[in-house]
């Protein structure tokens, strides 16, 4: 079967008809357990469903081939994920390097759950490669990249991050959740794994939690598999066939959200009460050329600040109609949030702190016109 396109391959890598029954669709597997043909002699493969299940086993290998990686791991959470990534990589004693704006989750799991296991993060502007390389120690076993970043939109350059990362003998970590593996391919760039929150654009319907990790390296891997197994955050397989589902339609939806978003740019530049915009596909943005090289479109994600301080910013957020208050993003629907208070309320009081007048919003796939009136009339 030819399947080069992106689209192809969400819509039938993994997927193929069920060769009893001819189902289109993969079935939901729900079981817990596997009938053996005498001991230990598994039909597929499958023992346990914390171990394996099938259509966890069609979302893997859908996933795998989207990111251009040989393999494929789903968890229950993009934290589950993150979580599962680090500690296959990392002992008491080791170094991470973060973003210094890294998605909350992920700093407090650094900050809070791993450092009482002795490991040491140091948070790291990733747009400045020469700090990246000062800030690695004989001890740093990864370099974990967002790009773009949450919330503040900076962009990281990946294929250099990745030369920095190989020669200290660290590994790089992509966090691909805000451009999708439609718009940003982080493994041919060099990256050894990619991660998803599959919350976001991936499921891309707001109906389920998951994430997942992607890497072409046999080892981690099955060590990533060992996880799944021997911590046991994985997705149940309902939760895998939404994902599925929405998978499929995925490059279509990243091509709405990014014309959309381009219109609600135009739309905030144009506005007096909008301070700054933050948008990677701006001529203007310091992460543009980066962007543009590495990147296919710009994506769904903006943010802005606004005149009048915080409380300018809440007002922002509770007068929106069709951009619902809410926090997460990726969905189909357009949400608005205040991260200060929201999102990264956890980054308080650290050097990860965001601007109290900043506003970001996840913008979705309604018409384009809308968003932008809903917006307007909101700024006031
Ligand atoms: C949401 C998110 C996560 C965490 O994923 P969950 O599915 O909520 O656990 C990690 N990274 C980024 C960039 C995110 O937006």
């Amino acid at each position: 079967m030819t399947m080069h396109g992106f689209a192809t391959r969400a819509i039938h890598a993994g997927q193929d008809p069920d060769p009893t029954t001819g189902s289109v669709i993969v079935p939901i597997h729900a079981t817990s357990t596997y009938a053996q043909d005498g001991v230990g002699g598994l039909r597929e493969g499958y023992e346990y469903s914390r171990t394996g299940n099938p259509t966890r086993t069609a979302l893997e290998t859908c996933l795998a081939s989207l990111e251009r990686g040989k393999h494929g791991r789903a968890f229950s959470s993009g934290m589950a994920a993150t979580d599962a990534a680090l500690r296959a990589m990392c002992r008491p004693g080791d170094h991470v390097v973060i973003p210094n704006d890294a998605y909350g989750g992920t700093f407090r799991l650094i900050d809070k759950v791993l450092s009482v296991w002795g490991v040491e993060h140091t948070p790291v502007a990733l747009s400045d490669v020469d700090a990246v390389r000062a800030a690695i120690r004989p001890t740093t076993k990864v370099v974990w990249v967002e790009t773009p970043t949450n919330p503040l939109l900076n962009i990281a350059d990946i294929a250099s991050l990745a030369q920095v990362a190989h020669s200290a003998g660290a590994r790089l970590v992509v966090d691909n959740t805000f451009a999708s593996p439609y718009l940003q391919s982080p493994l041919d760039l060099g990256a050894d794994v990619v991660l998803h929150s599959t919350t976001k654009y991936i499921g891309g319907h707001s109906d389920v939690v998951g994430g997942a990790l992607i890497t072409s390296d046999d080892e981690l891997n099955a060590q990533f598999g060992f996880l799944q197994n021997g911590a046991g955050g994985v997705p149940g397989p309902f939760d895998a066939y939404l994902t599925l589902r929405g998978l499929k339609t995925l490059e279509l939806r990243m091509e709405k959200h990014s014309d959309n978003a381009e219109l609600v740019v135009q739309a905030l530049l144009r506005h007096p009460k909008v301070k700054t915009v933050l948008y990677p596909g701006l001529p203007e943005h310091p992460g543009h050329e980066v962007a543009a090289k590495q990147m296919k479109r710009f994506g769904g994600m903006i943010s802005f600040t606004v005149e009048g301080g915080e409380q300018a910013a809440l007002d922002v957020c509770s007068r929106t109609k069709l951009f619902t208050l809410a926090e997460s993003l990726g969905g189909v629907e357009s949400l608005i949030e205040h991260p200060g208070r929201m999102t990264h309320a956890s980054t308080a009081g650290s050097l990860l702190q965001v601007p109290d007048d900043l506003v970001r919003i996840s913008v979705g796939i309604e018409s384009g016109e809308d968003l932008v009136e809903d917006l307007v009339t909101a700024l006031g």
